[in-house]
């Protein structure tokens, strides 16, 4: 492990040494709002909420689903190291906060973060213990599918976030612990549970056991 790598690690440490960092990652329209939203429901996680320079779509909530920032305040987020790690996403960026994640793992709660690709791949350089899941879609059409159902995103945008989501599915491979396929909610769910043991039961099945 390198130096920083330790430092990283020794950060994350909390008094009982149970708290633990979780990744959903995926490309748009996976369903890994779906799948965070009925973690939570099932377990204890602290969720950490992002900031991003893109407008709120209709129904989102400041400091509930992200917390709606300019460029500017953005920009400072990054000058001031206050980001745990941050991404370019279709134009916009995206970026954890860290003193709430650094602060809940060091009370011995389990942290849970939904970000892209690039974000991940921040997260295991920077946290190698952190255990990583990669959401998938049962096929590429499908997730055409399910961005257009959700009515909330332009043809064009669309099209982007496609583009982008096939980019991200090449990269997932090797850099990922596991990658879970979402063709039934419930079950794509059991299955990342089936990866977590419970809060402070032992230690967490590791390995890059993919599923798909
Ligand atoms: P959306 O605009 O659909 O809410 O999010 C676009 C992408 O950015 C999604 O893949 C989402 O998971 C990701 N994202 C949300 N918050 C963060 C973050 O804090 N960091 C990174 N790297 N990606 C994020």
């Amino acid at each position: 492990m390198s130096a920083s790598a330790e430092r990283s690690s020794q950060k994350l440490a909390d008094p009982t040494g149970s708290s633990r960092l979780f990744v959903i990652s995926g490309p748009s329209g996976a369903g890994k709002s779906s799948v965070v939203r009925l973690l939570r429901e099932k377990r204890p996680f602290y969720f950490s909420v992002s900031a991003t320079t893109r407008d709120p779509r209709p129904g989102e909530i400041h400091g509930v689903h992200y917390w709606f920032v300019d460029a500017a305040d953005f920009a400072e987020l990054i000058e001031n190291q206050e980001l745990l790690e941050w991404a370019d996403y279709n134009g916009r960026r995206y970026g954890t906060l860290r003193t709430p994640v650094l602060s809940h793992l060091a009370q011995g709660e389990d942290v849970i973060l939904e970000i892209e690709v690039q974000g991940a791949r921040q997260v295991r350089n920077s946290y190698p213990g952190a255990v990583m899941f990669f959401i998938l879609p049962p096929s590429v059409v499908e997730l055409a599918q399910r961005l257009e159902r959700r009515g909330d995103t332009s043809p064009a945008e669309i099209t982007r976030r496609l583009g982008i989501a096939e980019q991200e599915i090449a990269e997932a491979e090797g850099l990922f612990d596991f990658l879970v396929v979402n063709e039934d909610l419930d079950r794509c769910v059991s299955e990342v549970l089936s990866f977590i043991s419970p809060p402070g039961g032992g230690s967490t099945r590791r390995g890059r056991g993919a599923l798909y």
